[in-house]
């Protein structure tokens, strides 16, 4: 295989990913965070309303901003002043994976919130790959 291709099915692989660092207790991972309803992002208010008579979750939730690309930036209601969760020994299964991200949204760009303590750490080394 020549090197081009390598460094090609080295992007298509779906390499794994260790999640390292700690918490900082900064409740960014908790406040304006983004939605998706399929591959959409939520842009509107109307869609917000509509999905919270679907599914009563989104209830615990409040617009807080938009971002670059439209879409609705939300804040979670459990949110205290001082970034610890309210509902802390309640929380969902969603809050309770983080800061897990599947490989495919790391792939399209997910990051960290701001000033996260923890970071993904590919388990492949791209030299080694090349070998
Ligand atoms: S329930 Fe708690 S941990 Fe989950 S988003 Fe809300 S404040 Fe954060
Ligand atoms: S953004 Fe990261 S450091 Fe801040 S509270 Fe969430 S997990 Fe902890």
């Amino acid at each position: 295989m020549n090197i081009i291709k390598k460094i090609k099915s080295f992007f298509k692989k779906t390499p794994g990913f260790t999640v390292k660092g700690s918490c900082k207790k900064c409740g960014n991972c908790c406040r304006n965070i983004t939605f998706m309803i399929g591959k959409d992002y939520l842009t509107k208010q109307e869609e917000f309303e509509r999905i919270k008579k679907l599914d009563s979750r989104y209830n615990n939730f409040f617009i807080s901003g938009k971002d670059e690309n439209n879409a609705l930036l939300f804040t979670c209601k459990s949110l205290k002043d001082d970034n610890l969760c309210s509902c802390y020994a309640f929380r969902s299964l969603y809050c309770r994976l983080y800061p897990k991200i599947e490989v495919k949204q790391l792939r399209a760009g997910a990051e960290m919130p701001e000033g996260c303590g923890y970071y993904n750490e590919s388990n492949v080394k791209f030299k080694e790959f090349l070998k």
